[in-house]
Order: structure tokens, then sequence, then C-alpha cells
């Protein structure tokens, strides 16, 4: 047995960037509402006025997706004219742009120190989600997962994670007119998962504050049942998740015996099954959501018997759920192979019979890499080679 190989802690910090549009100037977007209140206090807005201003910027920024003050007509004129002095509404710009023939759409975006994250917007019948990153790279190394052969290079900052949301905007053309209040359901752009690179937990704050903007009615006004969070189990951060965000949740499970998770998801070395169920359960009740969901990839002779099936029902016993079951995407060198199509449907019975729903998740966009577990920037250089994530797929 190897000692865990794998970064299972968080090593970086989310360094503030200037953007390079700015000249100096601060970006406004991502600013939390006191934050926003602060700055414009400190360039010369009344206090009194402050949290008017707050309100009212907002909208333009985040409902009806402006980019000049000189637009957001309902400020006076030298008072535009003041905030243009001091700041800029800034979002990452789009590199690339692949469409799938599903009409998956995948962006590639280009942050601050010229690093790439990639975004994915997936439409279905009745809704559209978009799949947001949340570092540059990951510090963990889930075997069966392309981001995590990436190093991790940076968190994103909270402009950089709202900001995937305002540029898939912009290319959807969806912008709803002002003081007409957007409806959910007849959005494009209507759910965020929080499954794109990083892990969320890890840059706690950056995520929060976004996901904060996403929620507020004077933001980007999605309800919190409509963001969901994708954690492969940072236990530590998931009552806080529960307090500070209260989105859904749903956890990398993948696995049904802490031998096999080790290897898999290497996290679960730090925080085990069982810890991680412990902390799962409390969550329905601390953030007022109904059920969590168990992603489990479905990976052929890793973790995928009636056994492994029957155990997970048994482990997730007590706790309201959902489990999706996720076809294993391939990337190029990836050390597994997906379960066949008629094991996966064996398994998922197993678990319906239990009472679980148990929705096998369809890849799209696989033809432009945009399906789960196959994001990663390919210009990023610092990368592991193959014969290391085969090390540490055999270790453990
Ligand atoms: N870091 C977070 C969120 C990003 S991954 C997490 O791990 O939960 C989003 C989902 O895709 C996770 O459930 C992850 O385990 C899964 N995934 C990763 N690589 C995959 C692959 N190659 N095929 C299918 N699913 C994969
Ligand atoms: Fe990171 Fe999630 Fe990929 Fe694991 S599955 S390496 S936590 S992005």
């Amino acid at each position: 047995m190897t000692a865990p190989s794998a970064p299972i802690t968080q090593d970086v910090l989310t360094i503030p960037r200037r953007t390079p549009e700015g000249d100096g100037k601060r970006n406004l977007v991502g600013l939390t509402r006191d934050q926003l209140r602060d700055v414009l206090i400190e360039t010369g807005t009344p206090e009194k006025q402050a949290k008017m201003r707050v309100g009212q910027i907002w909208q333009w920024i985040y409902q009806k997706g402006v980019r000049d003050f000189d637009a957001m007509t309902n400020l006076a004129k030298a008072y535009r004219a003041q905030l243009e002095e001091h700041f800029v509404i800034a979002v990452p710009e789009v590199v690339q742009r692949h469409v799938s023939e599903d009409g998956t759409r995948k962006y590639l975006v280009r942050i601050a120190g010229g690093h790439e994250v990639e975004t994915v917007y997936i439409p279905e019948d009745g809704r559209g989600t978009l799949c947001i990153s949340s570092q540059v790279g990951c510090t963990l190394t889930c075997s069966f997962c392309h981001t995590g052969t990436q190093k991790l290079v940076r968190n994103l900052t909270p402009a950089e994670i709202v900001g995937q949301i305002m540029i898939a905007r912009d290319d959807l053309g969806e912008w709803p007119e002002i003081g007409r209040a957007p409806k959910d359901e007849t959005r494009l752009l209507s759910n965020i998962v929080l499954m794109g690179m990083g892990e969320p937990l890890y840059n706690f704050e950056a995520v929060r504050d976004a996901m904060k903007i996403a929620m507020d009615g004077e933001g980007i006004s999605l309800s919190r049942r409509r963001i969901t969070l994708s954690t492969s189990g940072v236990v530590p951060e998931i009552a806080r998740t529960a307090e500070e965000i209260g989105c859904m949740l749903a956890v990398s499970f993948h696995a049904t015996t802490d031998e096999v998770r080790d290897r898999l998801v290497p996290i679960n070395k730090r925080w085990n099954i069982a810890e991680l169920l412990e902390a799962l359960k409390a969550y329905p009740k601390l953030s007022n959501s109904e059920r969590i969901t168990f992603e489990y990839v479905m990976l052929k002779d890793v973790n995928d018997t009636d056994e492994d099936a029957r155990r997970l029902v048994k482990l997730i016993r007590g706790i309201p759920a959902k489990i999706n079951l996720i076809p294993f995407n391939e990337w190029p060198g990836s050390p597994y192979q997906r379960s066949d199509w008629k094991r996966i449907k064996a398994f998922a019975d197993i678990i319906y019979k239990a009472g679980y729903a148990s929705p096998i998740r369809t890849p799209r966009g696989e033809d432009i890499m945009a399906a789960c577990g196959q994001l990663k920037s390919a210009t990023e250089r610092a990368r592991k080679s193959r014969a290391q994530i085969e090390a540490e797929t055999r270790a453990g």
C-alpha cells in the first residue's frame, strides 16, 4: 500500500486580479452588496443613497447585461461619469466556442493571467443548464477525471465565476427587460451546476459570493433550488454550504467501499464514507432542501456490480436522495472503460426498486469534449504524465 500521493487539502488562495481592461479601475462584477456599497461610498456616493444605488447598478449589470455606465439611464449623467472614472464592468473573454451536434455549447474562457477554464451550456426540454468552473484545474486527483490530471493553477474570483453566467447569457442573447421579473420556466439559462473544473468547496468564499449574486432578486435572480453544487466530499465545508449558500447539493460518491473510493476519489483518504454520510445526513434540514444527489460514475468492472448497487442503497438509507448514474466519459489516456449499457440498467433497476430515483445521465456534448469529467484546458502546460495517473490509479 502506498501512502496517499494526492494533495487532499486546499493549498491555494484566491488572489484578486485587476482586469486587463480596467486600467487599474475596479471591476464591479462579483462584488457582494456590502462590498459594492463600500466602494461606492469610498468614491463619493452619499451614504444615504448607497443602498439604493447598489440595487440600481446590480439590475443594470445582472438583469440587463449592461457593460457601459453611460447606458444606466436612471442615474444622473454626472453620477454615471463618476462611476466611469473609477470602475469597469468586466467579464472574462470567450476565446473559443464549440457547438455540439446535440446543441451543447462549450466556451473556452480566458481569465486574467492568461489561464483558461471551460463553461458548458446544456439545453434540455423545458430548461437550460450552465455547468460552471470554480478553479483552473483541481488539487484533487480523482483517477477517472480529466480535470484531475491538470494541476491546480488558481482559484477563480467571484467575478470570474459569475462572469461565466454573464457570457453565456451574452451568447444566448438572454438579457430580459428590466422591471419584468424573469420566469425560471421560460429562461434559456434556467439552472446552474457547479460541476465544471475544480472543487467548489476548496474555493468556498468566491463560490458563495458568486452564487449569492446568482440567487439575488436584483442579481441573476435564479431560485436556490435551481443551483446545484457538486463536491467530491469536503466534509468540513458541507454544513457551511447549507448555512451560507443554501443551494442544492450533489456529491461525487462513486463507490460503496472505502477501499474502492480511496482509489477513485482520493479525498476519501481524508474523510471516509462514514464521515461523508454523517455530514450529508444533516444537509437537507440545514439547507431546507428536499434531497441530495448522489453522483455515481459507472466504471466497467470497478464499481458496477449488483452488490455495489445493494450496498449503495444500504449506505444512503435515511437520506432523502436521488442517484444520478453517469456513464463514464472517456478522455485521451483515461485508465477506465464505461460499463456496458445492460450493466448500467441492471444497477439502476436495483436502486429504483429500493425506492430512489435513478436517472442515467445522457452524455452531452461528447463530440466537443464537453461531457462530465472531460474538461481540461489544453493550454495548461503543467500536466501529469499518463504514467503518473496510472500509478495513482493503482495506489491505495
Ligand atoms: N469537483 C466537483 C465538481 C466537478 S466534477 C466534484 O468532483 O464533484 C462533476 C462530476 O463529473 C462529478 O461527479 C465527477 O465525479 C464527474 N466526472 C468526473 N470525470 C468524469 C468522467 N470522466 N466521466 C463521467 N463523470 C465524470
Ligand atoms: Fe477535481 Fe471533481 Fe475532477 Fe475530482 S472529479 S479531480 S474533485 S474536478
